[in-house]
Formats: structure tokens, sequence, C-alpha cells
């Protein structure tokens, strides 16, 4: 007879891979359940897998940090070569360009306390350094059909770059790479399998039950259903004692060729991230440039209530916007006819900061609240799980002392608090993908 297991995690998506390999290293009999055909096929498979280090948060920059040096040395990190191959980290380097929104000065202030190595750049070097790059001022962004839109720039701009920023080449790889080191200690995976029902005993979480009638029993569940994380707690019952609302919100993100000129003096330009006009830019392998969006105040939300309505295919809309932006800013990228890219689905907190907790039902544990801005983090956020998961379990009381988590790479601690289901509001985040 099979042993029922010590956890289960929902979702096999870049968290939950990471959640499970992390809970097969503690010693525990792990299940991982998704409705999917594979690892890596929900939300995960549409990330733009940006590495950088800039948060609203110190604890944000601290967790960024850590996992850049687990995505740096990934063969070690998963404990074993995957024949299937291995997701990388390309080091490109990432210019956050300035904006009323996210000023400098504090995110330098937790750089220079976590050990993050960063450029101020004014207006000219940021010329120098991006070759093709138009250094103006145009805030606040503007609709491409707003006459506004093509008004001459007001200023310049400068920016703060991190050198050691960068993206994960293949984002459903990563995941992919994840649960098959959790299977190598025993993780049983179980897919084209979805969680109907959040089994209850005796005040606590007893397992989970799946379409088919199937039921784990467990005494540990944790939700990394990514877009459907808030309905998985509806079907739970837990949710009451939120602060923070979490929500679905489709996105989209287009591929183009990179001007010629970016990916000259290196192999790949380095990332920029240009609230100023509301897109994001980075590049990719075959001379590629994928450009996405930073919700704009201009632009509409497209918030959904069910992930699996979303559209998967992308729009001529949302294409002109996001790539005539990335085109102003990158003055010979030629935008053909023709939307190419990818359409995926955020799972938003309302401050645009993760909850990685524990819940009002003992036992049921969440990784959710991902925001747009946190595959970078999956690495960490599977020992932090853990971390949090061993000690409420042996009975400490985490929502009024909350846990601290130093990190094997850096030696900072990491404040799970900050990331709690409870806490106020995070006012000081840029209230988008930037965290
Ligand atoms: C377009 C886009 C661009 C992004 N760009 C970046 C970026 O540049 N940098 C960055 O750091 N982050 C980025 N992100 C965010 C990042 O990709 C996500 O935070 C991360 O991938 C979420 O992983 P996850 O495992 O939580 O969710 P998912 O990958 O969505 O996995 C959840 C899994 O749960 C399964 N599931 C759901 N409900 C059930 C159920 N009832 N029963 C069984 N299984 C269930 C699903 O099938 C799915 O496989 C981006 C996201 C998107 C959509």
């Amino acid at each position: 007879m099979t042993r029922s297991p010590d956890a289960v995690v929902i979702g096999a998506g870049v968290m939950g891979g990471s959640i499970a390999l992390e809970l097969a290293r503690s010693g525990l009999v792990v299940a991982v359940v998704d409705k999917a055909g594979a690892a890596g096929h929900g939300s995960t498979s549409a990330s733009s897998a940006i590495v950088r280090f800039n948060y609203s948060t110190r604890d944000g920059v601290a967790t960024s940090w850590e996992s850049k040096h687990c995505w740096q040395a990934w063969p070690d990190h998963l404990g074993f070569v995957d024949e299937t191959g291995l997701a990388s980290f390309q080091r490109t380097g990432m210019a956050v360009l300035d904006t009323p929104v996210n000023p400098r000065g504090p995110v330098i202030a937790h750089f220079d306390q976590i050990g993050v190595p960063y450029e101020q750049w004014d207006a000219a070097t940021l010329r120098r350094r991006i070759a093709g790059i138009d250094a103006g001022t145009y805030w606040p962004p503007k609709r491409i059909d707003d006459d506004e839109f093509f008004q001459d720039a007001k200023g310049e701009l400068g920016a703060l770059f991190m050198p050691d920023a960068g993206f994960i080449d293949d984002p459903q790889l990563a995941a992919h790479n994840l649960i098959a080191a959790a299977q190598r200690l025993g993780t049983r995976c179980v897919f084209n399998a979805t969680v109907t029902e959040v089994v209850r005993k005796n005040g606590r979480v007893a397992g989970v039950r799946l379409a088919d009638g199937t039921r784990f029993s467990s005494p540990v569940v944790v939700n990394a259903a990514g877009p459907w994380s808030s309905g998985l707690n509806r079907l739970a019952g837990v949710g009451d004692d939120f602060t923070i609302v979490v929500r679905p919100m489709r996105q989209e993100v287009h591929y183009l060729d990179a001007p010629h000129e970016y990916s000259v003096a290196s192999r790949f330009g380095p990332g920029i991230a240009d609230m100023d006009l509301g897109t994001y830019m980075r590049p990719a392998p075959g001379n590629k440039l994928m450009v996405g969006g930073t919700e704009p105040a201009c632009d509409p939300l497209e918030w959904i209530d069910d992930p699996d309505d979303a559209s998967p295919s992308v729009t001529s809309e949302v294409y002109a916007r996001q790539t005539t932006r990335a085109a102003r800013r990158l003055t010979s990228l030629a935008v053909p006819v023709g939307a190419k890219g990818v359409a995926g689905v955020y799972d938003v907190a309302e401050d645009w900061t993760p909850i990685y907790d524990r819940t009002e039902l003992d036992g049921y544990y969440v990784a959710m609240g991902t925001s747009g801005n946190q595959f970078k983090n999956a690495p960490v956020v599977g020992r932090i799980m853990v971390l949090l998961i061993e000690r409420v379990e042996a009975g400490h009381d985490h929502d009024n002392h909350p846990v601290l988590y130093v990190g094997e790479h850096t030696g900072n601690a990491i404040n799970l608090g900050a990331f709690s289901r409870k806490r106020p509001f995070n006012a000081r985040s840029t209230g988008t993908v930037m965290g």
C-alpha cells in the first residue's frame, strides 16, 4: 500500500515545483497534483522570467538577491542534472528608468544594506550604454491614440542599473527541472488531476479530493495554484482573515526582432524597465526582444474571474500599445504588422507583493499573489515555505512573531512577515508589476 503523503502541493508550476523539492529534501513524503498535463504549463509557461532586484520592500530585495545565486548555480541547486535539459540564467543587466513612482533612493538604500551591486546612470550614460535608446522623459504614460503620446520629450531621464540582472531562458523547463528533482527524491506527481475539495477534519486540513474521486490524505496542503489560488482558497473555506485581496489579471508579452545595435556590444542587450512610457523589454535568444507592460494608469486592466476563461491569443490592440511604446524608447525597433507573443495570467495581490503564509485553517498554507514578479524568487520560496511549515507545525506563532529565513548564499535575513496574509497594505509598492 502506498503511504499517505506528509504534504500535498497543489500546482506543479515553478512555485509548486520548488516547494515540493524543498519539502522532499526535508525528508517528507510529498505528492504534487496539477490539473495540467505536465510541469510548468500554468502561468509559469508565459513568464518573461526576468531576474531583477528592485522591489519596494527590503525583504523583497533580499529574496530576489538570494534567488539569483540559486539560479546562477542551477545544477547545484537542483542537486542533479536533468536529462531533459537545464534552464539557465542569462546575465544581461537591467536598467530601471527613472520616474516619480520609482525613486532610486529607497531602492539604493536596500541595495546597500543587502549587497546588491548597482550603477547610477545619467542620460548621457544611458545613451552610451544602451545603443539606440531615447533618453527622453515622457511621464506620465499616455495612450498611443492620445496626441500627447507623440509630443516631444519634456526632459531627460537616467536609470538605476543592476549589472547582475538577467533572465531565465526557459521558465517552463525550470519548473520541469524542479519537479524532476523532487521526483528523484521520491515525490509523487499526478497530472491531469484537478483538486475539487480541500478536506477538513477536526478543525484542520486533512487532504484533498480530486475530480475523479481520488483522495490524498495529508496533514499539510500547500496552495501553489498560481492565478487559480483564490478560487482554491474559497474551496478550502479560507480567506476571511486576509487583509490583501488577490485576483487574476490577464497579460500579454510580445516578441519582436531586436534592433541591430541593441545586442551588438554584448551577446544580449540589457533589460529595460520603462515605467516612464509604460513598458518593459528584455532580450531573448535568436536576437529577439520581448516586450511587456507596466500597467500604466491610462490603460485598462484586464481583471478576470476565472483564469480558465482568459483568451490565450494575443490581441492587436495590446500588441500595438506595448510595442509602440517600446519603439518610442528603442528608436530603431521595427514593429511589424501581425502580433506575435504569449498571453498569460498574473495572480495579483492588491499591493503587488506576494503572500507566502499559513492560513486560518491549520495545516493549509499558501504561496500565492505572485503578481507577475515572483518567478525569479521561486528557488527561495521553496525554502522559506518549508521553514515556515516546519516552524508553524511545531507550534510557532508566525502571525505574531514572524519567522526569519537566512539566505544560504547571501547570509541576509528575510522577515517572512513581509509576505503575511495579514500584513498592512504595502503603501510603498509601485502598484504595478514592479512590486
Ligand atoms: C506574462 C507573464 C510575465 C511574467 N514575467 C515575469 C518576470 O519577468 N519575472 C518574474 O519574476 N515573474 C514574472 N511573472 C510571474 C511568474 O511567472 C509567476 O509568478 C510564476 O510563474 C507563478 O508560478 P506558480 O507556480 O505560482 O503558478 P503557475 O505556473 O500558474 O502554476 C499553478 C499550477 O496550479 C495548477 N492548478 C490550479 N488549480 C488547480 C487545481 N484546482 N487542481 C490542480 N491543479 C491546479 C495549474 O494547472 C498550474 O499548473 C510573469 C507572469 C506572467 C503571466
